[in-house]
């Protein structure tokens, strides 16, 4: 059984985890690492691959939770981190590289007139609303159901459609409205109510595209914040860098009020940083002659870290060139067409892959209306965000990892400019193994 040949192939892993039940609750150090039976230990990882524990490799989608665009301690990023380390990884002082990073980060990201780094993504999106509701003076937010904007207490209403808001205050979920991502619903609230300081979303849609929005809706998004007077943020975390330069607002030529950035922006760092209107980020300003009135304060001992700063600037000046981008969309369009004809030969109905560039996603759920190829639109949030069904999708995660390959949580990943022809061949392959494994299981 599937079951078995995973804990005998992983034994190591397997090991590792049962002491991890007794040092992290569940076992894991993200929630998105959790899985069953156990999930795998990694001991390095270089391009597209990473090396199991057990002596396994894997083709890797998680690409560092979507941060590594350039794979896995690409040489360029490498040196300038081991460059940065020996000169000193904390100087509690401004520093050169901070310069060059923002200056990176105005150039690509439109509207950034002027940046303040943080250490996560989470911390860009909790500043972002603070800078808006301070500018407004309105204490409302408007985000949209499924949207995932770290985990913080002002965002985490709304991004688990099942979240029972345990350890959240009732005041605070009171000023999150949580919207279906539709345009008439927004209108509808912006002519009803004048508490509304902004709107955040994920530009392409919840769990970056997996529940997929066209451009246009973050275009007409901006029109009706902006005829209204509330302020458009852009979760840029994942899309930022990855989707084109200078993120999904490049492509659609749309700019936000303000841009929350991370993962691509650190090159494989802990980083973050919340770009936008230099009057808006002037609420942040220190110093002697600040107007100490709407003043917000802001610290972070890890931001603009040196060594976060020399990977991002190295991580960056390949970005600018758009060659990154460009190879892991294509390198990404290829998995999805490769995926999807192995899905067909199989004639299995309920399961599709799609994507955005270097973004996919697998659906699986036998029982759904779906053909390979296809979207799967119409279909619940949950269930788009889940990736289809959960027993089928356990198997295929252990049938993958078994085959060489790592989904992201099993159904989804991010490619990077290391991927080649030959990994999108060998993944093709891979899923076409686990789908012999789930039908000799009797999964499928
Ligand atoms: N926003 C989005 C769209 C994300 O996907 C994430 C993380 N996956 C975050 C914010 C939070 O970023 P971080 O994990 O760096 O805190």
């Amino acid at each position: 059984m599937l079951d078995d040949r995973f804990r005998a192939h992983f034994a190591r892993s397997a090991e590792l985890f049962a002491e991890a039940a007794g040092r992290f609750p569940g076992g894991v150090t993200h929630d998105g690492r959790a899985a069953a039976p156990f999930p795998l230990y990694i001991e390095r990882a270089e391009g597209p691959y990473k090396y199991a524990v057990d002596e396994t490799r894997l083709i890797d989608y998680w690409c560092g939770h979507g941060a590594l665009l350039l794979g896995h301690a690409h040489p360029a990023v490498s040196a300038a981190i081991a460059a940065q380390a020996a000169r000193g990884t904390h100087y509690g002082a401004g520093h050169e590289l901070e310069l060059r990073w923002a200056e990176l980060v105005q150039r690509l990201v439109p509207g950034a007139e002027r940046v303040r780094f943080t250490s996560s993504g989470t911390e860009a999106t909790m500043l972002a609303l603070r800078l808006a509701r301070a500018a407004t003076g309105r204490p409302t937010v408007i985000r949209f159901a499924g949207h995932f904007h770290g985990w913080h207490d002002g965002l985490a209403p709304g991004a688990d459609p099942e979240d029972p808001h345990a350890g959240l205050l009732d005041a605070l979920v009171a000023h999150v409205l949580v919207l279906p991502p539709d345009l008439d619903a927004v209108a509808a609230v912006l002519s009803s109510r004048d508490d509304v300081a902004a709107a955040i979303l994920e530009p392409t849609g919840a769990a970056y595209g997996a529940v997929p929005l066209p451009d246009a809706f973050l275009r007409d998004l901006r029109g009706l914040t902006a005829d209204h007077g509330v302020l458009l943020i852009c979760d840029e975390v994942v899309t930022g860098f990855r989707l084109a330069p200078g993120g999904a607002q490049d492509r659609a030529g749309v700019t936000a009020d303000l841009t929350c950035l991370a993962k691509i922006l650190a090159g494989g760092l802990p980083g973050g940083a919340v770009a936008g209107r230099a009057d808006l980020l002037g609420l942040l300003a220190a110093g002697p002659d600040a107007d100490r009135a709407g003043r917000i304060r802001h610290q972070g001992t890890y931001n603009a870290n040196p060594l976060s700063a020399a990977a991002g600037v190295a991580a960056l000046q390949l970005v600018a060139t758009g060659e990154p981008t460009a190879v892991a969309a294509a390198r990404g369009r290829e998995l999805v067409a490769a995926l999807n004809e192995v899905l067909r030969a199989r004639r299995l109905r309920g399961w599709t892959a799609y994507g955005d560039g270097s973004i996919f996603h697998l659906f699986a759920d036998p029982s759904a209306p779906v053909e390979p190829g296809e979207a799967p639109a119409g279909l619940p949030l949950a269930a788009l965000k889940r990736g289809g069904d959960p027993r089928t999708l356990a198997a295929l995660r252990m049938a993958l990892q078994l085959a060489g390959v790592d989904l992201m949580r099993g159904r989804s990943g991010f490619v990077s400019a290391a991927h080649t022809s030959a990994e999108v061949a060998a993944t093709a392959a891979g899923l076409d193994a686990a789908l012999g494994m789930l039908q000799s299981d009797g999964v499928i």
